[in-house]
Order: C-alpha cells, then structure tokens, then sequence
C-alpha cells in the first residue's frame, strides 16, 4: 500500500466530512430529539462489494455511520430498526440502560473514527441483548459490526502494529460468527424478507459467511441448497456459482494440508 501522508489523510478526512449529514432522530425510549451523522446517498460511489455482499466506497465506510445512539439515554440501533419499538422492550430497555450509561461518550464533531464508530455498534449490541429484539436484528447489527472492524484493518493499516491487527482480525470474526449463526436461526424462525434480504440472498449470505470463518462443509451444504432452490434470480444464482468456486478450492486446499501433515 502506498505512504499515507499527512496531506492525503487530510484530504481523505475532507471527502469523508462532506459525505455525511447531521439527520434528525426522535428517540423512541425517552422521546429526546436529536441529530446523528448519516451518509448521503447521492455522494457515494461505489467500488464493488467483497464476496459476503459489504458494499465497498470511495471516501466513506457506510457501515462507520449506520448505528444511531440517543445522546440521553443511550439507546442505540441500527438506523432501519431505530424506530421499532413496543412498550415491553422500552421497558426492559429504561429498567437496565443505566448499567452501561457511564460507559458513554459523546461524539461531536463532523466525522467518526473507526473507533467511535464501533464504540457505538457496543452500545447497539448492548441494548440488542436488553431488550430481546428478533434474532436477525442481532445478527444484522453484528453483520455490520464486522465489517466496520473490517473497514478499520483496510483503512488504518498503516497505523495498526501486529498485536493491534491480530485483535482487530479476531473480533471480525467474533462478530461474523454472531451474524452467521443467528442468520440461521432466524431463517428458521422468522419470515422472509429477513433484514430486508430475501430467502436466496441469505442463505448466499450465510454461505460466504461460513466461507469466511472456514466452515467449507456448512458452505458447501448451504450452496447446493441455494443452487437448487426453485426461482432463483440468475444474479444470486452467479454469485453462488462463483462462491461455490472459492470454496471448492479452499477445501481442496485443506485437503492437501492434512495429507502433508500425516
Ligand atoms: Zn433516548
């Protein structure tokens, strides 16, 4: 990768910034107004998307300005499912926010760091847990938890030494392995679309997932289900195939290692 200079960061730090807008939020806990960075959507061009479907962009990271927290109470959630509350989650959530209330920051400023960003997927994952929420949300907030780490290792390799990249590394997985496994237990408990994916696009999800995390035999299973699932759009089917490549080779890999090993 080519040096960072001082006036590349700077000027990576402007495009960002100019990326983002302050969007206006109603808590729906405690009924605070307030603001929160959002992407605008007409200044991202996109640069293609790794195999487990994160969206890739020029100057902004999506994923760093996805989560909102309430400046008050701390709430926090991915900004599709902010709003989704009934009064027995707000409960549970009033009843136990005030054990991980001082843990709060608060963010100013016109842009996140990676840090801050993931500070605020804690706060989701927190309140995820409190308040019960459907499996896929979890899973869809710690999907996107990974690739914000994901993001962090592609952006601040410069600045990361080995332990920190090793850290960094681990806790994708972490969260991935969260995404992956409550992706199929959602699949069988709730109904499609789920995270606003339909059945094939999930399940090719959870496939590249289990890709990712060396699991080629849930993979495989999972692809020659997807593969021959009635109606499947050609562009999932493609992806499939392509994946079904990767995998096949991973395994053959695997297989020769052990080999080499007896
Ligand atoms: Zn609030």
């Amino acid at each position: 990768m080519a040096e960072l200079t001082i006036e590349k960061y700077n000027e990576m730090i402007k495009q960002e910034e100019a990326c983002l807008f302050p969007k206006s939020y109603t808590c729906p806990v405690c009924d605070e107004n307030f603001k929160s960075l959002a992407v605008r959507k007409s200044k991202m061009y996109s640069q293609g998307m790794d195999e487990d479907l994160r969206p890739k962009y020029r100057w902004v990271d999506p994923a760093k300005y996805e989560v909102v927290v309430c400046p008050v109470c701390g709430y926090g959630a991915l900004a599709r499912y902010f709003d989704e509350m009934i009064p027995a989650w707000r409960k549970l959530l009033q009843n136990n926010m005030p054990s991980f209330m001082s843990n709060r920051v608060f963010l100013g400023g016109n842009r996140l760091s990676y840090d801050e960003a993931l500070q605020q997927y804690e706060f989701a994952c927190q309140c995820n847990e409190l308040a019960a929420f459907k499996e896929s949300r979890k899973a869809y907030t710690y999907l996107k938890r990974g690739w914000t780490v994901r993001g962090k290792l592609s952006a601040e390799s410069d600045f990361l030494d080995e332990d920190e990249t090793r850290k960094a590394r681990e806790e994708e997985k972490t969260y991935l392995t969260k995404a992956y496994v409550g992706f199929m237990k959602a699949m069988s408990e709730e109904d499609f679309p789920i995270a606003g994916m339909d059945e094939h696009t999930i399940m090719y999800l959870c496939a590249a997932l289990a890709n990712r995390l060396g699991r080629y035999d849930d993979a495989m299973t999972i692809l020659s289900r997807l593969m021959t699932s009635k109606g499947i759009n050609p562009r999932v089917k493609d992806k499939a195939y392509d994946l079904k490549e990767i995998v096949r080779e991973r395994l053959k890999e695997q297989e020769e290692a052990n080999k080499a090993l007896q």
